[in-house]
């Protein structure tokens, strides 16, 4: 396939203007305030409701400020001024986390009513919001067989209870703002996650995160045996963090995709237990496998179908799992030593 040829921010935007992002002192958005600095952006305004100091990463540069934009007034201050604004603040967490959270998760809807509305107010060009493939009906994801989801799988809406809810309706939220009042907002629907300065313990973490901790653990304390939640044959597919923060600018820059939930994530279907064989494989050790039957353990089987971002695009998520992975590993084990060692560490 040619090669398209797709606008980023970089061809869209002048170096002083306001990039807005939200959530910025999680995972994503850190990386997203990071990749735009390094873009030569000089306007960068970053918020998160958590203090400063527990920020993941901060970027020298970019305006960070601390503020809960569930409040209406402070999604205004937020957005004054703003050219582009991407939100990506979401109370949220991996398998544990949200299915037993979930009036957390259903609250973060207000972040997205208050956001959309003071951008549209502060006439930004464009807003991104991030969604996620927990949108999708769940039905299609009961059993081995299933297909990979593609962006049409998610209606009839059966959304995963609480988070998947939430985000379905911050999608309308975005696509009603773009028919009624015609403003610009993009939606992005993220396949799992992964890379340095994510969360990597604490209960938020997602599967490999927690599993390059546990071998890491393993490994520190001599420990024989690795704890799986489920029987270890449920499947996923990991994006590495790079390619999330590049799929980002590429999709609020593309004029095919207003209003248009587009997939982002990797299609490499990959099983927990291979995930854990590939990890251990890094680590260097061999661990025996203890199945947690009681533990949370999601769907069975979800994939991203990624004909329409290829489509659109001609582009997906690329960077090898191997990869990410080592790069992962080798962060969180920097992190894990550190806190052992009483340092101050990113989560
Ligand atoms: P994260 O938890 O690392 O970051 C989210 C940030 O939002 C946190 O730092 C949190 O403090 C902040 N936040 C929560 N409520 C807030 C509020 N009221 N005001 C201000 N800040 C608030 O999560 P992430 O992995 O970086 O996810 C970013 C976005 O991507 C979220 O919307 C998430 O739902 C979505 N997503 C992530 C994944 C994934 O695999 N990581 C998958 C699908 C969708």
């Amino acid at each position: 396939m040619a090669k398209k040829h797709n606008p980023l921010a970089s061809s869209c935007l002048k170096e002083g203007d306001l990039i807005v992002i939200t959530g910025a002192g999680g995972f994503i958005a850190g990386a997203l305030a990071g990749y735009f600095r390094e873009q030569g952006f000089t306007r960068i305004r970053a918020i998160d409701k958590k203090p400063l100091p527990e920020w993941y990463q901060r970027t020298e540069g970019v305006e960070c400020l601390c503020m809960d934009l569930s409040n209406k007034d402070n999604c205004r201050r937020a957005c004054e001024g703003a050219v582009e604004v991407y939100n990506l603040a979401a109370d949220m967490g991996g398998m544990g986390f949200i299915e037993r959270f979930r009036i957390e998760c259903l609250r973060s809807i207000l972040i997205n009513i208050h956001m959309i509305e003071s951008a549209f107010r502060a006439n930004a060009q464009r807003y991104f919001f991030s969604s996620s493939a927990c949108a999708y009906n769940v039905e299609l994801q009961k059993d081995r067989n299933c297909r990979a989801l593609k962006e049409s799988d998610a209606y009839p809406a059966m959304a995963e209870r609480g988070y998947g809810w939430e985000k379905l309706m911050s999608e309308m939220f975005c696509q009603e703002y773009c028919a009624e009042r015609g403003f610009e907002a993009h939606i992005a629907r993220f396949h799992n996650v992964y890379g340095p300065f994510g969360t990597w313990d604490g209960g938020r973490e997602k599967a490999p995160a927690a599993i390059c901790r546990k071998v890491i653990e393993a490994k520190d304390k001599d420990m024989k045996e690795i704890v799986i939640w489920g029987d270890g044959n449920q499947t996923r597919s990991f994006m590495y963090i790079d390619d999330c923060v590049k799929g980002i600018d590429m999709i609020m820059h593309c004029d095919e995709l207003i209003a248009t939930p587009v997939n982002l994530g990797s299609d490499r279907l990959i099983s927990i237990n291979e995930l854990v064989s590939i990890v251990e494989g890094i680590g260097g050790i061999k661990l025996k496998r203890k199945y947690d039957f009681d533990a949370p353990k999601g769907v069975t089987k979800r994939n991203s179908d990624n004909t329409f971002i290829q489509k659109i695009l001609g582009w997906q998520p690329n960077t090898p799992l191997e990869e990410g992975l080592k790069n992962t590993y080798e962060w969180i084990e920097q992190q894990y030593k550190g806190r052992k060692a009483g340092k101050l560490t990113a989560n």
